[in-house]
């Protein structure tokens, strides 16, 4: 097996930890002292987790999710780093206040918003492209002044993400928000 590159932030932690970042970058965090043998060990023990974050990372960006149940806590994590910024970004612009946020494991819809304003979001849209992911979000916040698919729902989506029908394109034939 080849050798991962990594960068190496170093600080007053007891712990290592290794993460993936969304375009395929390796960051390790290690105590400030830690020797350079027993990080490169770390590293090497993880090296199948890494390769296969990274290979999910490249499928994403190339549009062809790759969702495994198996990666459930990989993508739950990402759901919630991700979506709360984003929610937050585009109810502001929009005028939308929702009441909460839910990382589901539905299948067979992305995203839904309850009578209350509550959303939810299935942790499998994070294995789609940002353009995508952020179509549902925005089709989850518009249901809060629409409960309804009318027109006046497209538009006022399309007052947000002008191109949404592309966005939908990339998720079509698999689930709907
Ligand atoms: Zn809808």
């Amino acid at each position: 097996m080849e050798r991962i590159e990594y960068e190496l932030i170093r600080s007053p932690r007891r712990t290592m930890s290794v993460e993936v970042d969304t375009n395929g970058g390796v960051l390790v965090r290690a105590p400030r002292f830690a020797p350079r043998w027993q990080i490169e060990a770390f590293v090497k023990e993880r090296a199948e987790w890494i390769n296969r974050a990274r290979e999910r990372q490249a499928k994403r960006l190339q549009n062809l999710p790759d969702i495994r149940e198996e990666d459930k806590p990989y993508y739950v994590k990402q759901a919630k780093a991700v979506l709360p910024g984003k929610i937050r970004r585009y109810a502001a612009c929009m005028g939308v206040e929702p009441a909460g946020l839910t990382v589901t494991s539905a299948r067979t819809r992305f995203g839904s918003c309850s009578g209350q304003n509550r959303l939810s979001f299935s942790w499998r849209l994070m294995a789609y492209p940002e353009a995508a992911i952020d179509y549902v979000v925005v089709h989850e916040l518009a249901h809060i002044r629409y409960k309804d698919h009318s027109r006046a729902f497209y538009a006022f989506i399309e007052s947000v993400l002008p191109d949404y029908k592309e966005r939908i394109r990339i998720l079509q034939g698999r689930q709907e928000a």
